[in-house]
């Protein structure tokens, strides 16, 4: 009895809030009907997917010509400066909305799903944070990010075995070649074996030079007999 009274006041409760603080797209600003979340049906819809997965000689897979063997590489969707998707990634890393990396990470996974060069992959590995900015962010964007993918996948998440050994300044506000400087050496896996013999897709939020993903994906293929793919939410034109 209790809890029907609890359950009718939590409902109420809710509308109310939704009367007073409306949820509005993330992306277009409109008002959001009652099955929508974060985003409105028409900016899914509209979201600038690049189509990657389906052509192995992409843009993504290009940054890593010549610099580190990657088997496929992808990026769900072009992010433009000033492009109101830039809020998709704004909500995920800074705003700390989980359950939209999760949701995003299921999108993503959905059409690696049905995609040849994603078919064999055998575990997901998120780009991992250090365990300072984990413990102050309370959270990795990737690893959310990552959960989603490996559910649609339905592959195994592997998180702490590639791990991060320098806590390095953000990315964001460095030129190309600082951006290389700044991560190169600083992943390492603790346990090789965990990762030898497997088809690996490393995960990220946003691909720009491409200078974390290659720091990630040394170590991974020193692991015997590793293969290494990537898929990120966005690719970032810089
Ligand atoms: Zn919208």
């Amino acid at each position: 009895m209790n809890q029907h009274i609890f359950a009718n006041l939590e409902h109420t409760f809710n509308d109310l809030l939704e009367l007073f603080f409306p949820s509005l797209c993330i992306a277009c600003g409109n008002r959001l009907v009652s099955q929508e979340k974060y985003l409105c049906l028409s900016c899914w819809a509209d979201l600038p997917v690049t189509n990657f997965h389906l052509e192995a000689e992409n843009k993504v897979a290009q940054i890593f010509w010549g610099r580190v063997q990657i088997e496929n590489a992808t990026a769900w969707f072009h992010f433009r400066k000033g492009s109101n998707y830039q809020q998709i990634i704004h909500f995920i890393k800074y705003k700390g909305i989980k359950e939209l990396g999760l949701e995003c990470g299921k999108r993503l996974g959905s059409c690696l799903a049905d995609s040849e060069g994603y078919k064999n992959i055998d575990a997901i590995v998120p780009v991992p944070l250090h365990p300072k900015k984990h413990k102050k962010r309370g959270f990795n964007q990737s690893e959310w990010i990552a959960k989603g993918i490996s559910e649609m996948l339905e592959k195994p998440l592997i998180t702490g075995n590639l791990h991060r050994k320098i806590h390095t300044s953000t990315q964001t506000k460095k030129n190309r070649l600082e951006r290389w400087q700044n991560v190169e050496g600083i992943f390492a896996v603790k346990n090789p074996e965990e990762f030898s013999g497997k088809h690996l897709l490393l995960i990220d939020d946003v691909a720009t030079t491409g200078a974390t993903l290659e720091a990630c994906a040394e170590p991974l293929l020193n692991s015997e007999n590793t293969k290494v793919s990537i898929a990120t939410l966005a690719y970032a034109d810089i």
